[in-house]
């Protein structure tokens, strides 16, 4: 048999320090996972923290320019520690949630914040704000090793080299092994996952021409430039 139309393209990461590549499946992001970001989107950090999901060819490679999203004129950045799964699983124990993830990577959840909120005050899906054509540049994922995720370390983004987000893993309401536990509860992982663990306090925008680097302790960084539209 054929493919009646071209075949959509394979969608990978590099991995860092080697050849490879990582084959993504599914985009999976968490919603407010630092209680400081929390407060400033005006929600009480006691509500548990949720899941939504990015198109697989939403990724973007580091170091690449892209457009200026259509339909929004307020863009922003939020760096995110990634989790990359390299083995499958469903309602996996918080004990063993370590041996599911390959690699970690630093990302940006590039939201259309003025759709978002519409959509949040309208009580409609986010997809419009979250779920665009670009939305997920990405890192190359680098392989973890030994038994511990990354739960503490520097987290930050920088505008045109100016500090706009800091924080540290530490602060996230929900730690990498809570994250896969309860998303395995809800969706059975498979290897390709890619999990946007929340972004801390300091989120704002970002306009054409702008350089934007996402950084974490321990990974490479993760840089995109805005384009005109
Ligand atoms: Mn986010």
């Amino acid at each position: 048999m054929n493919d009646a139309i071209p075949a959509p393209a394979r969608v990978t990461v590099p991995v860092a320090g080697s050849d490879a590549t990582f084959p993504v499946r599914r985009i999976y992001c968490v919603g407010r996972n630092y209680a400081a970001h929390a407060r400033e989107m005006g929600v009480d950090s006691r509500e548990p923290p949720f899941f939504f999901q990015k198109p697989t060819d939403a990724i973007v490679p580091s170091g690449a320019t892209i457009p200026y999203p259509s339909a929004t004129s307020n863009l922003h950045h939020e760096v995110e520690l990634v989790l990359a799964i390299g083995q499958g699983g469903a309602d996996i124990p918080v004990e063993t949630a370590r041996r599911h993830v390959f690699g970690a990577a630093v990302g940006l959840d590039l939201t259309r914040r003025d759709l978002q909120n519409a959509a949040k005050e309208a009580g409609k899906p986010w997809e419009v704000g979250k779920a665009f054509d670009a939305s997920a540049p990405i890192s190359a994922i680098h392989r973890l090793q030994g038994p511990d995720l990354p739960n503490s370390g520097r987290i930050g983004l920088t505008v045109n080299g100016e500090p706009r987000q800091q924080g540290d893993l530490g602060d996230m309401v929900w730690a990498c092994e809570e994250i896969v536990a309860q998303l395995s509860r809800l969706f059975r992982l498979e290897p390709g996952d890619l999990i946007f663990t929340g972004t801390p306090a300091g989120v704002g925008s970002i306009g054409p021409g702008d350089r934007v680097v996402g950084h974490i302790e321990g990974l490479d960084s993760v840089s995109i430039s805005i384009g005109s539209g």
